[in-house]
């Protein structure tokens, strides 16, 4: 049976780009860039949780790290280094080089050494922490909203969820999105360049792990303010079509999670700065609503037809009875 040691060193140790020391001593050295603060985020992906058993390893490798580099990116920052704590049942060494692989292609396509971590046995489990930079007072924050200020939602959200819903055999989705879907959910995509691009442009901003709304609600929280979302401006081009259960894909929409898209604000004045900049990096980016001066947290989704409603549902909460 291969041993621990020999599992970190064939699996997880790789020349490094922006570090001293990586896998291998009691700690890591990482050269940090004079001028930027650090930002640290971790994230636990726990098997039937967020990740059902017999999914593909080497889309769980990707996924790990995508997830922690889209925290990342939600805050304007650049990742540079990981660290990975993996639980096994068993050494099972195809499973880890799988794994492997799909942990190293998205941190050689973000850039971003894996400098460390821990292995040990016990119930299937991965903890990916992230460190990144952004220069001093730079990054984008949960608490910076305005009323009257825009809001805007990259990408195509909702194709996750709807892949979930798929991969869990609760709608049987159309061939023409069916593997855009699953690939949306197994693959997410972490919006690094926008997120960095967003410096001086948004005034917060945070990514969708939970869900559209419950995610724009932490905005609203942490800034003291409320907002109101338009549903009929929602981007959902394409999702109709895969999937004709109209309930379904609002739901996926407003309250699906695992899009990994970022939900931004902006003032007013900044519209023709991000739709170049949707030009530019060849992603949608979509206004969606607007900042209320309203009690923090209050959201309001209004319809095609003006009328204002209350959302019964914002997302996903893990501890939701
Ligand atoms: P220690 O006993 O000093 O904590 P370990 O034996 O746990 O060290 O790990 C040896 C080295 O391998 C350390 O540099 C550690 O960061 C690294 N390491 C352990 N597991 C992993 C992993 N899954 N991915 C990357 N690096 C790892
Ligand atoms: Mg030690």
């Amino acid at each position: 049976m291969v041993s621990e040691f020999d599992l970190i060193k064939r699996h997880f140790q790789r020349p490094t780009r922006h570090t001293e020391l990586g896998v291998g001593d009691d700690a890591a050295l990482m050269r940090a860039t004079p001028g930027c603060e650090l930002v640290v985020s971790t994230d636990m992906l726990v098997a039937g949780t967020h990740f059902l058993p017999d999914d593909e390893p080497e889309s769980l490798g990707w996924k790990a790290l995508a997830v922690s580099v889209s925290d990342i990116a939600a805050m304007g920052a650049v990742p540079k280094w990981a660290l990975l704590a993996l639980a096994l049942p068993q050494p099972r060494e195809t499973f880890v080089a799988a794994f492997a692989r799909g942990l190293f292609a998205c941190a050689d396509a973000f850039g971003i050494d894996l400098v460390g971590g821990d292995t040990t046995r016990g119930p299937l489990n991965f903890c990916v922490t992230i460190v990144g930079e952004v220069p001093q007072g730079g990054a984008l924050r949960r608490d910076g909203a305005w009323p009257d200020e825009d809001i805007w939602i990259s990408g195509r959200p909702g194709r996750a969820a709807l892949g979930l819903a798929q991969a869990r055999g609760l709608t049987v989705l159309g061939e023409a999105g069916r593997a855009d879907c699953l690939t949306a959910l197994r693959r997410p995509q972490p919006r690094l360049a926008l997120g960095m691009a967003l410096r001086g442009i948004a005034s917060s901003a945070i990514d969708v792990s939970d869900g559209l709304l419950a995610d724009l609600g932490h905005i609203l929280e942490r800034s003291g303010v409320g907002a109101i979302v338009d549903v009929a401006a929602l981007p959902r081009d394409g999702l109709d079509r895969c999937c004709d259960d109209a309930e379904l894909v609002r739901d996926c929409l407003l309250a699906g999670g695992d899009d990994y898209e970022l939900v931004f604000t902006a003032a007013a004045e900044r519209r023709d700065d991000i739709d170049l900049l949707a030009r530019r990096l060849g992603l949608p980016l979509t206004r969606i609503g607007s900042i209320a001066d309203e009690p923090a947290g209050t959201l309001h989704l209004r319809e095609a037809d003006g009328s204002l409603s209350v959302p019964a549902r914002r997302g996903y909460d893990h501890f939701a009875p």
